[in-house]
Parts: structure tokens; sequence; C-alpha cells
């Protein structure tokens, strides 16, 4: 299993399984499945509403002895509504208590967005609370205290461009090890990927398939389908393998972490065998060639007329 290092020798499974969208009902037997088949990292957020779930899939792994917690490598990430400095450690330990864990190996911010306590989804400029009244440092201040509490080994980002990154390593204590962003054959994020290799920060690539069928007011007309690519289809073919294969192993070949999600039990076991394929230079060279500097996740939802924020803002 190819493993990220970390710069007190800790090792995350590069690949892991996301849980953004597992639906409560189906997430239980999607954890489960999955640290069966061999997954060993689960990418959680509080925000996607389904912690609980996966805490009791996670408690009864450990129960019936498929694994120990050392076995496991948990990340999670803080939502916006609980960046005030005070805000942190309660919201932590909630995500421990939904989760039946004493400690997180891995902890994001997850946008680098501040929003008001009292709102869980945007839909107003007036929920949003401005980076000068709420910077990202003072945030990151409490997710430093989490470390020195023990109650998460590691602490990162996720969906940061490199100006808030920069901001962040030049005023903390603990520098961030990790951002978490959107990453796949059409959006590469190759200048991102290596600033962050040069300061020492791992990359998780999300919606590493081009993420589910969007139903929502952002979704573009013509969405691009990544999954129905004719070079990753043509690359699948020749390895006997299927393009959700192809998609993953490309991003570890790349030395990023990966975190498809599959409540499918099938796609489950489908996609962890990706770390067995071999990509030769060539193949790589065609997947590259495929960037086409298309977000699924443009961030939109964050940006109202005379907001606090605009995407420049978000992603530069
Ligand atoms: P993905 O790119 O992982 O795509 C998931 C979709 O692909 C689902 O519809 C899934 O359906 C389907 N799928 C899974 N495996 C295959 C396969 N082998 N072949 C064909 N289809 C497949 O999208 P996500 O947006 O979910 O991203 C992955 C994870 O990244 C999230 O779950 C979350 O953990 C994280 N994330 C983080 C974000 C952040 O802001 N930090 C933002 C977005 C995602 P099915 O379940 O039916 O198999």
């Amino acid at each position: 299993m190819r493993t990220l290092k970390f710069k007190n020798n800790d090792e995350m499974p590069a690949f892991g399984l996301g849980t953004w969208k597992s639906e409560q009902g189906e997430v239980y037997n999607a954890v489960k499945t999955a640290i069966k088949k061999g997954y060993r990292h689960i990418d959680c957020a509080a925000i996607y509403g389904n912690e609980k779930e996966i805490g009791e899939a996670l408690s009864e792994c450990f129960a019936e002895g498929i694994v120990t917690r050392k076995d496991l490598w948990i990340t999670s990430k803080l939502w916006c509504n609980a960046h005030a400095k005070k805000d942190v450690i309660p919201a932590l330990k909630q995500t421990l208590s939904d989760l039946q864990l004493d400690y997180l190996d891995l902890y994001l911010i997850h946008w680098p967005v501040a929003l008001k306590k009292e709102v869980m989804f945007v839909s107003e400029k007036e929920d949003l609370i401005s980076l000068k009244d709420l910077p990202n440092t003072v945030t990151w201040e409490a997710m430093e205290e989490a470390v020195a509490l023990g109650l998460v080994k590691h602490i990162g980002v996720s969906n940061f461009g490199k100006k808030a990154l920069e901001d962040l390593i030049s005023n903390s204590k603990i520098k961030p090890e990790m951002n978490q962003v959107e990453s796949h054959p059409y959006f590469q994020q190759e200048d991102l990927l290596s600033f962050c290799k040069d300061k020492g920060i791992h990359l998780t690539a999300y919606a590493p398939l081009g993420s589910s069928d969007r139903a929502d007011k952002f979704k573009a007309e013509n969405e691009p389908k990544l999954l129905e690519d004719k070079i990753i289809a043509d690359i699948a073919k020749s390895k006997d393998a299927t393009p959700g294969q192809i998609l993953i192993s490309w991003a570890l070949h790349r030395g990023t972490s990966v975190i498809p999600k599959s409540v499918n039990p099938g796609r489950i076991a489908q996609n962890i065998q990706a770390e067995q394929i071999s990509l030769s230079d060539e193949d790589m060279q065609r997947i590259t060639d495929l960037d086409k500097n298309y977000r699924y996740l443009t961030g939109e939802h964050w940006v109202f007329e005379g907001g606090a924020y605009t995407l420049e803002s978000i992603w530069s």
C-alpha cells in the first residue's frame, strides 16, 4: 500500500474512502465493506452529516477484531461555522464523539471561509464572516491546541490556494501538513501541487472521478464527464481495468493521496484494486495532456454580490 510520510514519520495510506454524499443508511455498509476489503484510510467531515454512522461502523470493526485503531487513518474536517477560536475544540470533540474515537489522525480546516455559528449552509451574504474579522490564522491557533491536547495527530487545510497557505505558514507554530483540494486529469493543479511539495505539504486529491452527478444550480451545462473520457477508456482497456481505476492510479502515481467515494460494494472493491495498476510514463503523459483547467466544485456558493468572498479571494 502506497503511503505518504509525515514529518514525524507517521505514514498515511495514500488511498482512502471518501464519504461525502454517502447517505445515512448506506455509509455504515460502505465503511465496513471498505475496511474488510483492505481500506485503511477514511475521509470524513462534520458537514457530511454521517459521522455518527461511520462511528458505528468503525466501532464494530474494532469489536470484531477486523482492525485496531492504530491500523486506520481517520481524517475529518472543521466546518466553516466553527472557525472562532473558542468553537474549534468543541467541534472537534463532537466529531470524535460521533466517530467514537479518542483521536483523529488528521484534522483539516474544510474551507478558507468563515460562517456565522448558527449557519450550517450559506444562503445569503449575511451568513458569512470576512477573513478580516476571523482570519484563518486565528482558527489555526485552536487547531494547534488540538494537537497539544492529543486530540489530533496532524493538522492541515482543505481548499486553500497558495496565498492562504503562505499566510498560514508564516503565522503558525505548527505548519500545515496537508492540503485537500480538487484534483483529477481535467483539473490537475500542477502549480499548487509543486508549491505544496516545496513547502513540505502533502496534497489529497478530492473528486478524483469527477465527483458525483450534481443536480444543483451551479452545475454547468455540458459538464465534461471524466469517467467517459476516451483516452482514459483507451488506457483502461489496455490494462484490463476500469476508467475509475485508471483515474485513481494516476493520482497515486503523481504522489498524491486520493479518496474516491463509493457506497457500492462492487466499486468499493474495484477502486482499491487500482493500487495494483502500473502506468507507464507514456500513459501518464497522455493523461497529463487531458488537463482542461475544469473545476467540478467551483466554490460559487460562497460568492454573493457585495459579500465577503470572491472566487479570486478563495482560490488564489
Ligand atoms: P468522486 O470523484 O470520488 O466520485 C464519486 C462518484 O463516483 C459517486 O457517484 C460514486 O458512486 C461514483 N463512483 C465511485 N467509484 C466508481 C467507479 N469505479 N466507477 C464509476 N463510478 C464510480 O467524488 P467526491 O466528490 O465524492 O470526492 C471524493 C471524496 O473527496 C468525497 O467523498 C469527500 O470525502 C472528499 N471531498 C472533499 C471536499 C472538500 O471540500 N474537502 C469536496 C469534495 C469531496 P457510487 O457511490 O454509487 O459508487
